[in-house]
């Protein structure tokens, strides 16, 4: 078995080990498996079975991860490994985030592959996605590493649930984020997730300090996560945070996995909690439906169209540094230009 030791573990007096990756802190004996599938305690040390497994590779359009203000219009190269830290009741990809690394390749797939297969297919950014980047930590990091050193861009499409140690050392090689922070409340966090709020909101804290780009992403449960209230709760937090100018994507959820019984969000629903959204935050996308002219983006200040989507294609006409061409005005400073015109 081909595999890597973990980063951000320690042993405890009992010969178990304490894995301080995510803010679960598995404890796991010999040769146990960790619960979100990528992790084994083998000799004493911890291992990180999903090092070299990206057993979901696919060139996506960047709107798909969903990002709507970083190099619009491009294709990123997106890679994924089984397992995932959380254990969402409503996952959409389950069969490879609830699986284990167990059944592993002989050969792994290196970060120079990845690098070189991004390269190839003309990808300017690389996509850790599909299940959650965290829990394949040191494959992140290695092919980030490498991608930077060849001027790819990397993007983190995460759940947030991650320690704070493990994110800054990430941190300087990540371009962009999408957390999808589920929903403001502990509670209905704890019975769809199986973890915690508070890390979510603390990682989102520290991506927006080291000014890396961010969008948040909320999926709309009907009865779990659309509550008016709620969002309000959410808006007001980002506005503490001065961060209402991070994109928001609310997204209409579909009955999925073990919420099969769960009804579609009504499509008049989500337009109203995302009409309750934009009251205050700048830029609130939908996600899961077609509403064309609601996922384009205009100025601010004067109206005027800065990119505008199709289901097929984005038209970009903002400025390369972000700013409006017709009032100047600058509405995305993380802004990095894009290769579509
Ligand atoms: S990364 Fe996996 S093993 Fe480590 S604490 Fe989180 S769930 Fe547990």
């Amino acid at each position: 078995m081909k595999t890597k030791e973990a980063e951000f573990y320690h042993k405890s007096s009992d010969a178990k080990i304490i894995c301080d990756l995510c803010p679960h802190h598995c404890v796991l004996k010999e040769k146990q498996m960790s619960p979100c599938g990528s992790r084994m305690q083998i000799d004493g040390k911890l291992y990180a079975l999903s090092y070299g497994q990206a057993i979901a590779q696919a060139i996506d359009p960047i709107e798909k991860k969903p990002l709507y203000h970083f190099l619009p219009g491009e294709s990123t190269y997106s890679i994924g490994t089984p397992g995932c830290n959380l254990h969402c009741r409503n996952c959409q990809n389950s069969n490879l985030s609830q699986s284990d690394n167990l059944e592993m390749r002989n050969e792994i797939i290196s970060p120079e592959q990845i690098v070189r297969q991004a390269k190839t297919n003309h990808c300017s950014s690389i996509s850790y996605t599909y299940s959650e980047p965290t829990i394949f930590y040191e494959y992140m990091l290695e092919t980030a590493q490498l991608a930077h050193k060849e001027g790819i861009k990397n993007i983190m499409v995460s759940n947030g649930y991650i320690c704070k140690d493990a994110l800054q050392k990430l941190l300087p090689y990540l371009d962009a984020v999408n957390i999808d922070m589920k929903v403001f409340s502990d509670s209905i966090y704890k019975e769809l997730t199986g973890g915690s709020l508070k890390p979510v909101l603390s990682s989102i804290l520290e991506i927006k300090k080291a000014n890396i780009h961010l969008e948040i992403t909320m999926l709309c449960i009907p009865g779990m996560t659309d509550d008016e209230n709620l969002l309000m709760e959410f808006v007001k937090w980002m506005e503490t945070h001065n961060m209402l100018n991070v994109p928001l994507h609310m997204s209409r959820f579909f009955p999925s996995y073990k919420l099969n019984h769960i009804p579609p969000c009504p499509e008049s629903k989500l337009y109203e909690l995302i009409d309750i959204a934009r009251e205050r935050m700048f830029f609130v996308y939908p996600g899961n439906v077609v509403a064309n002219e609601m996922r384009n983006l205009n100025c601010y200040k004067c109206g005027e169209l800065l990119i505008s989507r199709t289901q097929e294609k984005t038209y970009p006409y903002i400025n390369e540094d972000g700013s409006c061409p017709k009032c100047g005005k600058i509405i995305i400073p993380t802004y990095q230009g894009t290769q579509i015109r």
